[in-house]
């Protein structure tokens, strides 16, 4: 494929058809939805192998359960450098941060499902060099990973009730839009550059990965204002000085400092209910 992303770009603007226009884009959209660089998703357990000789002692037989963690990641890399490799790598990610329910991504449920193996780990090292750093009991060690694991399990859950929901077709299609808006609103790097006073070097940058950088942070904006809509709280007006609280539903919502919200509206609403009901329980 040797066409490049800011020739694509310039092309669509200098169009001199509706048609050809159309055009430009549509194969466009296909080059990225066409590529070979799909959403993979992928189990990768967390594992590690207990030395046969620990294997039978009372801690070893405790690490025996945790040796295997299930785990589902999405490949948020690629190899490949040309633009639609990319863009399509940007997008599967995006899918994955704001729709993908099987997916947790927090840094807490990784350093959770890793844990025992850390722990083995140190174990193991204080047993070898005949350490007393390890002080923990068996029971302690039992009662340490059986809380990882549910704690990890929670957190999953939570980050599923986070997740919006969204097909894969119907991204697409949302994705294509915005997709329109960066080709609509798209300058050229010589003219951003007149218009920023940046000083940029030839050398360190090309006019590709200015597009592929543009389309990236583009999306970014455009998915996160997305999000704002979805639960109701974009405002065109008011972009700053705004903090948004997550509810314990996963719903997001406007934080007022000064009450220090913890729910969102609906769950206040039920939960005022709740206590009225509770409340004429009572005197009833
Ligand atoms: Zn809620």
């Amino acid at each position: 494929m040797n066409v490049y992303m800011y020739e694509i770009l310039e092309d669509y603007q200098y169009a001199e058809t509706d048609a050809e226009r159309e055009e430009i884009f549509s194969s466009f959209c296909r080059l990225i939805w066409e590529n070979p660089n799909q959403r993979t998703i992928i189990s990768r357990p967390v594992t590690f192998r207990i030395s046969p000789d620990l294997l039978t002692t009372e801690i070893g037989q405790i690490f025996s359960s945790y040796t295997s963690l299930p785990c589902t990641v999405c490949l948020s890399l690629t190899g490949s450098r040309d633009f639609a490799s990319l863009i399509r790598q940007k997008v599967n990610n995006i899918y994955t941060r704001y729709f993908d329910k099987t997916i947790c991504r927090k840094k807490d449920y990784i350093d959770l499902l890793n844990l025992p193996k850390k722990l083995y780990f140190q174990w193991l090292s204080a047993v070898q060099k005949n350490n007393p750093s390890w002080t923990a009991s068996p029971q302690e060690l039992s009662r340490t990973l059986e809380n990882a694991v549910a704690q990890a399990e929670l957190i999953k859950e939570i980050s599923a009730r986070e997740t919006m929901t969204l097909s894969w077709e119907e991204f697409q299609q949302v994705t294509e839009c915005y997709f329109r808006k960066l080709f609509d609103h798209y300058q050229p790097l010589d003219e951003f550059q007149n218009s920023q006073n940046l000083i940029v070097y030839a050398s360190d940058w090309n006019e590709d990965n200015f597009c592929v950088g543009y389309f990236c942070r583009g999306l970014e904006g455009y998915f996160r204002n997305y999000q704002k809509k979805y639960y109701g709280l974009y405002n065109v007006n008011s972009r700053r000085g705004i903090t948004y609280g997550r509810c314990s539903c996963g719903n997001l919502f406007l934080q007022n400092r000064q009450h220090n919200r913890r729910l969102c509206d609906s769950c206040r609403k039920s939960a005022r209910r709740q206590s009225y009901q509770r409340y004429n329980r009572k005197r009833a």
